[in-house]
Order: C-alpha cells, then sequence, then structure tokens
C-alpha cells in the first residue's frame, strides 16, 4: 500500500502519523527545521511547544478537559508524552516543553513504520494521500502552492480574533436587538446592542487607552497587523472619536430605552454553529486577557459577560475551512488532500492534536480502501471538524473547544438542570464520552 505522506512534524503532524503507523500503515513526515526555522520555533525538536507550556484545564467536565479525555482514549500518543513531561501547574496540564518535545521525537525516530524527512516540503502531490499540518508559520513556497490550490481567497496570514461572551451572562435589560436601520439577513434582528451614553464612552477609552498589551510573539506581528486589521486599542490611540466612526459607530440603532440613536454602540453576533454565545463584532486586540475581561466588562450590558474566548491578533496561517473541507478534514475539490492543525482552522495546541489525530485516523480509511467515519456531533472532536466544516465561511475564526461548540442538550434536560451550569456541563460531557465509547466499540 502507498505510503501516506504528511508535511510539517508539528503537534498535529506527530500525532497524525502515529495514528497512522498505530494502524499498520507506513508514512513520511517531512520537517523543514532545522534546514529552514520559523520566526518563532527555538530548536529543531518535532513538536515543539512555541510558547506557554500549558495544554489548559485538567478540571473535569470542563471544556478543554473533554476534549483531552477523547484523545486519552483514543491513544493519543501526544497527550501520553504530555503526561509523561507533566509538571505541577494547578487545574492545568503543564508540561517541561523539553521533555513533551524529546518525548515525541522519540517516538516518531525509533518507529519502523515513519520515515523522518528533513526537508521543506513545497508541493502537494497529486499521486499520494498527504495531510498538511505545517501549521501557523507554514513557509511561504508551500504557502503559495496552498493558496494555488484553494484559491486565492482560501487562505489568511492573520488571526483577527474578537472576543466571545456567553449569552446567558449578556444584560439583556440593557442590551437591545436591532440591526442597523432596520435591515436583517433573516427578517430577524441579528445583533445583540450594547449602548454606551457620553461619559460611559469616555470611560471606556480612556481604560483602553491604558490598557496593558501582549508582547508579540513574532516581531513581524507588531508592524504588519496593524495595516491588515487594527486592534481596537490602536483605533482609539488614533483619536477619541475614531472608535465611533469604527466598530462602535451607532448610527442606524435606535435604544428603545431612550427613544434615540446611543452615543456609541458595541455590536453583539451570535455566531453560526455556536449555540448560546455572541460575538464582539469588531473588538479583535492585543490585549493581556485578565485586561480584556476588566474593560469589556465596561461595556453597558456585559458587566457580569463571562467570557468563552478572548481577542487576539497574531501572525497565522490558515485556510477559510468551511468553504474547503468536509468534516473528515479532506479538501472537498481534492479527498485524497487533508489538513490538520493550526491551519486547518483550529485554535491551540490540543486542537492541534486532536485535528492530527482524526486527519491521521481518516487518511488510515482512505487508504485501506474504508468508508470514513466521522466522529459522533456530540463528542468534542468531532463537534470541532463540525465547527471547521460547517461555520459561516465569510469572516471565518479559528476556534478553540469550548461548549458552545458543543450541540445543546435536549430541551427537557435542560429545562431540568437549567439553574445548575456545572450540572449541564457534566451532561454535555457524559453523553460525549458516551457516544465516543459506542464509537470506539464499533471502529475501535
Ligand atoms: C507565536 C505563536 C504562539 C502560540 N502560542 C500558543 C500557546 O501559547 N498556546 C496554544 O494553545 N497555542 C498557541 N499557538 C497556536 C498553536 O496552538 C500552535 O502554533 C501549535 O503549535 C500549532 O500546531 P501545528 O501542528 O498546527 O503547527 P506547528 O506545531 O507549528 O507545526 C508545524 C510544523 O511544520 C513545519 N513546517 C512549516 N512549513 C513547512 C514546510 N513547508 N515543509 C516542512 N515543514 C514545514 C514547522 O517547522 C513546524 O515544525 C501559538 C501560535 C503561534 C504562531
Amino acid at each position: 500500500m502507498a505510503r501516506i505522506h504528511i508535511l510539517g512534524g508539528g503537534l498535529a503532524g506527530c500525532e497524525a502519523a502515529w495514528q497512522i503507523a498505530r494502524a499498520g500503515l507506513n508514512c513520511v513526515l517531512y520537517e523543514m527545521r532545522p534546514v529552514r526555522s520559523t520566526a518563532a520555533h527555538k530548536t529543531d525538536r518535532l513538536a515543539e511547544l512555541v510558547c506557554s507550556n500549558s495544554l489548559k484545564s485538567e478540571s473535569e467536565n470542563s471544556a478543554p478537559w473533554l476534549l483531552k479525555e477523547e484523545l486519552r482514549r483514543l491513544d493519543s500518543m501526544l497527550l501520553q508524552a504530555a503526561q509523561t513531561a507533566r509538571v505541577p501547574g494547578g487545574q492545568a496540564l503543564t508540561v517541561d516543553r523539553e521533555i513533551f518535545a524529546a518525548e515525541v521525537s522519540q517516538a516518531i525516530d525509533t518507529n519502523p513504520r515513519i520515515e523522518l524527512r528533513r526537508e521543506e516540503s513545497v508541493s502537494i502531490r497529486e499521486d499520494a494521500i498527504t495531510i498538511v499540518a505545517t501549521g501557523p508559520l507554514t513557509s511561504g513556497a508551500l504557502a503559495e502552492e496552498i493558496a494555488r490550490i484553494t484559491g486565492s481567497d482560501g487562505l489568511y496570514f492573520y488571526d483577527s480574533i474578537s472576543p466571545i461572551v456567553e449569552a446567558d451572562s449578556i444584560d439583556l435589560s440593557i442590551a437591545f436587538r436591532a440591526s442597523r436601520y432596520g435591515k436583517s439577513m433573516d427578517g430577524s434582528d441579528d445583533y445583540l446592542n450594547c449602548p454606551f451614553d457620553r461619559e460611559q464612552y469616555e470611560r471606556f477609552v480612556d481604560a483602553l487607552l491604558a490598557a496593558d498589551a501582549v508582547p508579540a510573539h513574532i516581531p513581524e506581528d507588531q508592524t504588519r497587523f496593524f495595516e491588515a486589521c487594527l486592534p481596537i486599542e490602536e483605533i482609539a490611540r488614533r483619536g477619541r472619536e475614531t472608535l465611533r466612526f469604527g466598530p462602535m459607530k451607532p448610527m442606524g440603532l435606535v435604544d428603545p430605552r431612550i427613544g434615540r440613536r446611543p452615543y456609541a454602540v458595541v455590536q453583539l453576533r451570535q455566531e453560526n454553529l455556536r449555540a448560546d454565545s455572541y460575538n464582539l463584532v469588531g473588538f479583535q486586540n492585543h490585549m493581556r486577557f485578565p485586561e480584556q475581561a476588566r474593560i469589556f466588562r465596561l461595556i453597558p450590558g456585559l458587566e457580569r459577560a463571562e467570557f468563552l474566548r478572548y481577542g487576539q491578533i497574531h501572525r497565522n496561517t490558515y485556510i477559510n475551512a468551511p468553504a474547503l473541507l468536509g468534516p473528515t478534514l479532506q479538501l472537498r475539490a481534492r479527498p485524497e488532500v487533508f489538513f490538520a492543525g493550526q491551519i486547518s482552522g483550529v485554535e491551540g495546541y490540543v486542537e492541534s492534536i486532536a485535528t492530527g489525530l482524526i486527519a491521521g485516523r481518516h487518511a488510515v480509511e482512505l487508504a485501506s480502501g474504508e468508508p470514513l467515519r466521522p466522529f459522533p456531533r456530540e463528542t468534542a472532536l468531532g463537534s470541532l471538524c463540525t465547527y471547521v466544516s460547517g461555520a459561516d465561511p465569510h469572516n471565518y475564526q479559528p476556534a478553540n473547544i469550548t461548549f458552545d461548540l458543543l450541540p445543546q442538550l435536549d430541551e427537557e434536560t435542560r429545562q431540568r438542570l437549567r439553574h445548575d451550569k456545572k450540572a449541564r456541563h457534566a451532561e454535555v460531557c457524559r453523553r460525549a464520552l458516551d457516544k465516543l465509547e459506542g464509537y470506539r466499540a464499533v471502529y475501535a
């Protein structure tokens, strides 16, 4: 049987390679370092963690825990390496990055079914099953090739992620439903609008101007992203009124409580495929996460907001996944090509590992002539795939795993547990793991 080719020996690529070898198939793993490096990697090790050493929460019944638990049950090599490399980190799975990368490198190097080639891939072969897992810092030549085969609109180079808040933490006695000039896309009022009076707006701008920013991981982030997509604190720096003519413009909106246009507005948009959550439109920013929580709670209606995701801007190469990929992470136009990791439109270490595992398993099924078996929608893995292949392709933003990606509980259970969020989350996790066990029982 022909070998499967995997481009990129990072988190997704190594997990994919290992899953393929575990299933008894052979593969070639291409890693360009040390021949060519990236702006963030420092070593020639496989699966180098480029920034924090945290694989997020291990608190039982949290969404990041659920994703890790599913990966453990599916025999993820990288989760096993993380366990070996674990260092104390409270509720989080934090690792010694050197031990982690050494464990993964050794597992790949010593596996007779995996051939590691230290070279830059610049094209995607037409005669083999290929998994593209070259990450957010994909080399230029390959990025051009990906742009060519996906169409030039299919590839992004920057993440400009807006924060997301939980729907039931928004104060609906303040935020009002309306779309600008009453122009709703589907006959309903598309947005929730948080209205400011002048004093509230001035206080908000002061807070933005004094905010603590995240230092850039990569020097070019500081220079290039500003022109591509402005963070709100930078817009505020360009003049106290500038936000009112940009993402906070109140034109075409009437606050029903005062019967006229507010001084400024923050618009919240419900995300397609994200149940129970709203995106702060145009609020990409470069502030530290605790600063974002503090400052965005100054927005009228968001005083008690619970944040599911914070805003970010950084260099990130990723495809417009919903326009291009199916739920098995295959390119619709070329099903022999899979995408995994950050380039497939997910965000985060564990999400990258997860998509590597999924693509690796599906590549095995394809190579073996078996039908491809998507993970159940109720699992965190299935929900990630549903998001990347089914979200709104206009203005697509990569996702971390959060509960709003998982399907809602049935109405009766929701009603029964409506006052107990912890119990609802525990039920979502129980349902996901049950479904996963059902899947494993059939497909192992
Ligand atoms: C600067 C930065 C900081 C980040 N910090 C965090 C964080 O703290 N926490 C978090 O959860 N996520 C973080 N992320 C996001 C993401 O989780 C990580 O980038 C993660 O490593 C992605 O995994 P991956 O497998 O998709 O890519 P990577 O782990 O980057 O692996 C891709 C591999 O492909 C190789 N490669 C690239 N082009 C080619 C080519 N043409 N041929 C052959 N090899 C190639 C690269 O050298 C690399 O080894 C960060 C991203 C960036 C850019």
